[in-house]
């Protein structure tokens, strides 16, 4: 057995186990573990530094997670969007593709809850309907690969998934969506690399949401995948507690980048199932990426996204850079609020031929700091 497999072993996940170690009450812990299990891992639980710190928090399982089991099961309406089983095609051109249930810990704010952990509900015998959609649907060029998490394949199994994944010659893009290069880097192998370097382009997004995970495990698991040719991004979910600051947020994306991982996206957290004791005013998003844009290298600033519920996709939010509008001219503000002007042009351009330009907006009164030009002087 590999080390990232006996480590695996170890996690602590029965109730007795969740009890011992997070002296929480039986009755609850029952309680929690059959809404999600627990699984957290000897390597991740090494990174908590003290009860109820942003570590612990993503991790340990919490009574309030009890409180809003009302809340939607499937936000993103993954599996309406689900033409066969273990595919969820929402976009054009790309693809989600459920490989594993499993995960290398329990997150207690993920958002798929519904599936990882069960595996009857992504089933491996199942992934042949899938491979003949995606066989079908030459539109389809970006796979994603998710589940629970792709690396908790074997080497083998996932190799038979990239191989026959590259016999389909309209795929030109395989992603592998990962957190194990932030809670069990152990998992990043030299044979896993050499193994997925032979089916390039494969790209790597990993997840990691706070400073403290980046580890020289941590490093070293990111450069060896950068070192066979994978691009490494990273999608952050905003949670509350754990890194709704802007200096962690900043601290963290400077580390990733440090690191060869280029932030991706941060997300509003979505509105799961016992998890919405994660959630923050979008506000708060915001300004984190406020103090992001122009304080920071562009490399390690990612894009602030709500994943719209109800299944429509990734939006882009951005703090109000755009002060007024009209057809001669835009103003705009910098980082550090000062205003600056950019006059439009005038002319048709084929683009626009529909009519969708976007509308003036009105000024917003909300930018204190500014004093405002009057648009038409
Ligand atoms: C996030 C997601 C994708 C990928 O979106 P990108 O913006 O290209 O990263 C594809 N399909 C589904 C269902 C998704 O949720
Ligand atoms: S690794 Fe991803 S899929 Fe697995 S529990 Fe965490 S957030 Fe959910």
């Amino acid at each position: 057995m590999e080390l990232w497999q006996q480590l695996l072993r170890q996690s602590i996940s029965s109730v007795d186990q969740v009890v011992e170690k997070f002296g929480i009450k039986k009755e609850v812990a029952e309680r929690l573990d059959d809404f999600f299990q627990a699984r957290v891992n000897p390597y991740y639980l090494g990174l908590i530094r003290y009860p109820g710190d942003p570590i612990w928090l993503q991790c340990v399982p919490h009574e309030v997670e009890l409180e809003d089991l009302d809340a939607p099961e499937d936000p993103l309406h993954e599996d309406d969007m689900s033409p066969v089983p273990n595919i969820t095609h929402r976009y054009p051109d790309r693809v989600l593709f459920l490989t594993t249930s499993q995960c290398g810990l329990y997150c207690r704010f993920c958002t798929r809850k519904r599936k990882v952990g069960d595996s009857s509900k992504i089933n491996m015998k199942e992934l042949e309907s899938a491979f003949q959609y995606l066989e079908q649907h030459t539109e389809v060029s970006d796979i994603i690969l998710s589940g629970g998490d792709p690396l908790m394949l074997t080497d083998a199994m996932l190799e038979k998934i990239l191989k026959r994944l590259r016999t389909i010659p309209h795929i030109q893009v395989i992603r592998l969506g990962t957190k194990m290069p932030c809670v069990l880097p152990q998992r990043i192998t030299q044979d896993l690399c050499d193994m997925i370097k032979k089916y390039h382009p494969i790209y790597v997004n990993t997840h990691f949401n706070h400073p403290w995970e980046i580890t020289e495990e941590s490093k070293k698991a990111c450069g060896m995948l950068a070192d066979a040719g994978c691009p490494v991004g990273n999608q952050t979910v905003l949670l509350k507690g754990v890194n709704d600051d802007p200096d962690v947020m900043k601290d963290l994306m400077k580390g990733l980048l440090a690191m060869r991982v280029r932030p991706y996206y941060i997300y509003q957290a979505d509105l799961t199932k016992g998890a919405n004791h994660f959630r923050t005013p979008i506000d708060v998003g915001l300004e984190i990426m406020d103090k992001l844009r122009g304080h920071i290298s562009g490399l390690a600033v990612p894009q602030f996204v709500i994943d719209a519920p109800g299944g429509g996709g990734k939006i882009p939010l951005l703090p109000e850079y755009v002060l007024a509008r009209d057809k001669e001219r835009i103003i705009l503000r910098n980082f550090r609020n000062e205003v600056y002007e950019y006059p439009d042009i005038q002319e048709e351009h084929p683009v626009l031929k529909n009519g969708k330009s976007i509308e003036a907006r009105p000024l917003k009164k909300k930018q204190k700091k500014i004093s405002l030009p009057v648009l038409d002087a």
